[in-house]
């Protein structure tokens, strides 16, 4: 086992995350709503606990020593603990950073018993009938060990003694209270599509019957926009099948919402006048997925540790995926967090003094959303089939030039305040940020294409002090051009081509690696600090 990190070392780990205030403005919310959202606030914190026993069962009795520790050392441990919701750091991997706890997260987390492996789970899930295999392999029920009693052997087990416990009951008793204020709360608020949601989720905590208040949260639209309860999957690294609780307390952006019903009232039109052969366009795209732009106030659980989530796609329930598709939340204060801790001392690095004038967290943000707009755009059919592994790299750097091309082509025909620098100086500067994390991911390998090719095409320039610049003379074509080339690969489902500009262009040639190095003691992610006055 790697020693635990002295003090030193602990405070390098925990700088890797800059505390940063997330900006919500309440003051628009009806009374109402206001004693609402302070309800919703203390359910979100009643699912923040329920996410620490999930994660592991040490977590509690581990959590309580390390308060008593008040020393330099002990605040810091509490404080990274704290940060990563249990012993082991998300940002190295999982690994530990304390002593006197598993060398890394549990596999199966605490949703399965500690000492059951797959084939003990798989030999006893085979035996039972199908409606209880599908609950035993379902979202929202944990696997334990029944009490020892008379005839049951104590070791080798194989599965005898395992039961599944829905969450219901494993959580009954933080559940009921959650429950309880989403039901005060609805009591609270004005909104129908709201009281419907917070009704519907309160009861499928005591049921455990998600479908319903899945569907309502689909149909939400109100000023306080609320995600809650189990969710994703990833701590399951066993199986993949159990729901990790969290909440996401946060407030609808209305001037956001506008700027992206104005992109879905001319997606057609972009569609139209793509740079690709016309064979390949969609005279008619069908609805895209919605999208909805909020601020958050509160995130808890399991959207609360290491790197913050600053987007989401849900729900995972595939009947309602099929029936209704599934909704994009994107969190605006988040991202303006990370574009001000983390983006703007990137640029101050990597751009000439006269160009940071021109960063923007306007032209940041509003290119996310064109980038998840246009991944709607453009070739649909059997792309990823066709691309396979390297579907994920072509698709993430097209969304990424199509939303350039978008924008330009909105700035071109006065359907959106033109800040053509901003928004390409811009563009350049988050290259940067995506870049420090390598080439092995596919935003990383996508974004590596487009720096290379755009350079390549003289539209980025490498200066001789080291620092990049965009040529806004040639940055319109060159975009224009990748797009052009990224639409067809993915129009003719060229895989050989696909491979060979990957290859090439996905790689970090010696300019990029000397200026991505002088970036690594920068932090990599921010720690929310919750919004004075809430
Ligand atoms: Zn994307």
């Amino acid at each position: 086992m790697a020693a635990v990190p002295d003090l030193a070392e602990l405070n390098r780990m925990i700088a890797r995350f800059a505390p940063a205030e997330l900006k919500v403005d309440t003051s628009k919310l009806s009374p109402g709503d206001k004693q609402a959202l302070a309800k919703l606030i203390e359910a979100a914190q009643v699912i923040d606990k329920i996410f620490w026993e999930q994660r592991w069962s040490g977590n509690a009795r581990l959590r309580a020593q390390l308060e008593k520790d008040i020393s330099a050392h002990g605040k810091d441990r509490l404080h990274y603990f704290d940060l990563n919701k249990g012993p082991w750091s998300d940002l190295d991997g999982q690994t530990a950073f304390l002593e006197n706890v598993p060398a890394k997260k549990l596999p199966g987390a605490n949703f399965y018993p500690e000492d059951m492996n797959k084939d003990e789970f798989e030999t006893w899930a085979a035996k039972l009938p199908p409606a209880q295999q599908e609950q035993a392999r379902g979202f929202f029920t944990v696997i334990r060990r029944k009490p020892w009693r008379e005839g049951l052997p104590t070791r080798p087990r194989n599965g005898e003694d395992l039961e599944f416990v829905p969450y219901s009951v494993e959580y009954k008793t933080d559940l009921t209270r959650a429950a309880a204020l989403l039901n005060e709360a609805a009591a609270l608020t004005g909104n129908a599509s709201l009281k419907t949601f917070l009704t519907l989720r309160a009861k499928a905590f005591l049921t455990g019957d998600y479908y319903d208040s899945d569907v309502a949260w689909m149909k939400l639209d109100a000023p306080i926009d609320i995600t809650i309860g189990p969710y994703e999957t990833y701590n399951d690294e066993l199986f993949g099948y159990k729901a990790a609780f969290e909440a996401y307390v946060t407030l609808r952006d209305d001037a956001e919402t506008a700027k992206m019903k104005n992109f879905a009232d001319h997606i057609q039109e972009i569609e139209n006048n793509l740079p690709l052969d016309a064979k390949y366009k969609n005279p008619k795209l069908g609805a895209l997925a919605p999208i909805r732009v909020v601020n958050e106030v509160l995130a808890t659980g399991d959207g609360a540790h290491g790197v913050r989530t600053a987007a989401f796609n849900l729900p995972n329930d595939e009947r309602i995926v099929k029936a209704m598709g599934s909704k994009r939340v994107m969190l605006k204060n988040v991202q303006e967090a990370k574009f001000s801790k983390i983006l703007q001392p990137i640029a101050a690095r990597v751009l000439a003094p006269a160009d940071q004038n021109n960063l923007s967290f306007d032209a940041f943000f509003t290119h996310i959303l064109a980038h998840e707009m246009t991944h709607g755009i453009g070739p649909q059919n059997n792309v990823r089939q066709s691309l396979k592994e390297l579907h994920a790299a072509i698709e993430e750097a097209k969304a990424d030039v199509t939303g350039l091309f978008m924008l330009q082509y909105l700035f071109d025909h006065h359907l959106l305040a033109a800040n053509e620098k901003a928004l390409y100086t811009t563009f350049l500067a988050s290259s940067f940020r995506t870049l420090r994390f390598g080439v092995h991911e596919a935003h990383g390998r996508g974004m590596a294409l487009q720096f290379n090719y755009l350079s390549g095409k003289g539209a980025f320039v490498a200066k001789p002090d080291g620092t990049f610049a965009v040529d806004s003379s040639k940055i319109k074509n060159a975009v224009r051009d990748l797009v052009h080339d990224l639409l067809e690969v993915e129009a003719t489902g060229d895989y050989a081509r696909a491979k060979k500009m990957l290859d090439e262009l996905g790689v970090i040639r010696p300019p990029l690696e000397k200026a991505l190095d002088k970036l690594k003691d920068l932090p990599v992610d921010i720690e929310p600090v919750r919004p004075s006055g809430i």
